[in-house]
């Protein structure tokens, strides 16, 4: 080794420069244009792999400027484009360019969001972040919390909180079959998929879920809740936490969370909110009211990457007492010498949940939140919302499309071709096929992207407008687009 070190992944000033303008050139040119690119590719794996091409890792480097340019190609080219303003499937949003610079900058600077000591501001930040979206929400600032990758990380990170607070002591040094009651979880039968993952890998075992009836709305039939909260009481068993939906991941339907919480308050029992996708429409002042309750609720995961726009990933517990994250994750190993800080002042995270490093995903939550402001979000929020509700009133004035819902930012509608009669049984087998088939036949067509959603059996196509970049004209485009695929199929399906 010569005296100054020199080593293959270092990259010097000047061609840091070089690559990294370059890639900023490529990067603004990319935005500027995805509106002419197609949604998807359609690519298969096979065709994918084959132009990836199957070498062994390599022995040796090769200069970062030609891989960074080749990467560049690879993933502006093949990738699905959420960025794309008829991006309208499942729930990510485009991602906001702040945020892009957010992560370089963070990975420049590396900051271990663990403990204080290691990430002196970026702690900071990172608190500040949590109070923030408290306060964009519309819940006590005091409130404690932390960001994780995503909004099932946010509802574990809280479900073991809960957990914690509510269940027996003794569990923590015993374990859960020390516990002679089973611990009892409530959740709309529309809840989403973390709630059974929760209760499989935490030990619960899926029968610990009670999926409650929702009522012609959608919405959690919390008559059905008390009941079934009083049997698990009688029966001998411990009911535990009653989850709490703000905007369904299929129709955007948020539940009566007042009655929740009340109920809650009745029993002792752990209130919590998943409002991963809608809880930031709780911004707009018309639709507060929808929200009410959120205040009472001990904890609430939001999803920073879907409605404000973060780039993944970003999703944010918040719980009421702060404490019982340190109750549920807190543990002070020899190797620490993380002493606590002045009272008050500052925080370790890696005793606010399950990471011990940690990245720092709060910049770009933070910054995106000074760059547009609260009333930047009220204004892009509440255009999703508006679009949305566009998709529903074009579809229910065509006369081959069925508007289904329409919630927050979230419509369903399906193609009925003309003399298709609905509620006919046979006709609805054959609608079902034919929206099924529509739905691949558009994913795949790379003009436009939806995904599904089952609604009282029908199977819909289902747009998600969590996208600034969405404007009226693509709504009405893809409108056309629907009608245009939705003839073709029903043409072909028929032919057969
Ligand atoms: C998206 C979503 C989740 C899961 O969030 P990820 O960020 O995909 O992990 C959980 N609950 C609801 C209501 C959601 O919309």
């Amino acid at each position: 080794m010569t005296e100054n070190r020199e080593t293959p992944i270092e990259i010097s000033k000047d061609e840091f420069k070089k690559i990294g303008y370059r890639l900023i050139d490529t990067i603004s040119e990319f935005i500027d244009t995805i509106d002419e690119k197609p949604v998807t590719t359609g690519e298969s794996s096979k065709q994918l792999m084959k132009i990836l091409g199957n070498s062994s890792l390599p022995d040796n480097g090769s200069p970062a400027e030609e891989i960074i340019s080749k990467a560049s190609a690879l993933l502006m080219n093949h990738s699905l484009l959420n960025g794309h303003p008829k991006f309208m499937g499942y729930i990510t949003s485009s991602p906001a360019p702040i945020g892009m610079f957010a992560d370089l900058l963070a990975a420049s600077v590396n900051p271990n969001v663990c403990a204080q000591i290691l990430s002196p501001i970026a702690t900071e930040i990172e608190m500040q972040t949590v109070k923030w979206l408290a306060e964009f929400i519309g819940v006590s600032p005091n409130c404690g919390g932390i960001l994780v990758s995503g909004g099932n990380m946010a509802n574990f990170t809280a479900f073991l909180a809960a957990r914690t607070a509510k269940a027996p002591k003794n569990i923590k040094k015993d374990g859960l079959a020390s516990s002679s009651k089973k611990l009892i979880t409530y959740c709309s039968k529309t809840t989403h998929t973390w709630v059974e993952k929760a209760a499989i890998l935490f030990g619960h075992g899926s029968k610990s879920t009670r999926w409650i009836p929702t009522n012609s709305s959608n919405i959690m039939d919390n008559d059905l809740l008390e009941r079934a909260i009083k049997k698990d009481i009688k029966k001998g068993h411990q009911p535990l936490m009653v989850v709490g939906t703000a905007g369904d991941v299929s129709t955007g339907v948020v539940d009566n969370l007042k009655g929740i919480a009340a109920l809650c308050k009745t029993y002792n029992l752990w209130f919590h909110v998943d409002g991963a996708y809608g809880i930031p429409a709780a911004v707009i002042p018309e639709l507060k009211p929808l929200f009410d309750g959120i205040r009472e609720a001990d904890s609430i995961a939001l999803d920073p990457h879907k409605w404000l726009y973060s780039p993944l990933e970003a999703g944010c517990t918040l719980v009421k007492n702060p404490q019982h994250l340190i109750d549920a994750y807190s543990s002070n190993p020899e190797y620490y010498n993380f002493s606590k800080n002045e009272k008050g002042s500052s925080q370790n995270y890696y005793e606010f949940g399950l990471q011990n490093s940690r990245g720092f995903r709060a910049l770009k939550v933070w910054l995106a939140l000074q760059q547009v402001g609260r009333s930047g979000y009220v204004k892009m929020i509440g255009e999703d919302i508006e679009l949305s509700k566009l998709l529903f009133e074009l579809a229910e004035d065509h006369i081959e499309l069925e508007a289904i819902t329409q919630n927050l930012s979230i419509a369903t509608l399906r193609y009925v071709p003309i003399g298709y009669t609905q509620n006919i049984k046979n006709n609805e087998v054959y609608l079902n096929t034919l929206n099924e088939a529509l739905l691949d036949a558009l994913q795949k067509g790379g003009e436009i992207f939806l995904s599904n959603a089952i609604v009282n059996e029908k199977y819909c196509l289902r747009g998600c407008i969590v996208n600034f970049r969405t404007s009226k004209k693509d709504i009405e485009e893809i409108i056309e687009i629907i009608v245009r695929e939705g003839k073709k199929m029903h043409q072909k399906l028929n032919k057969k």
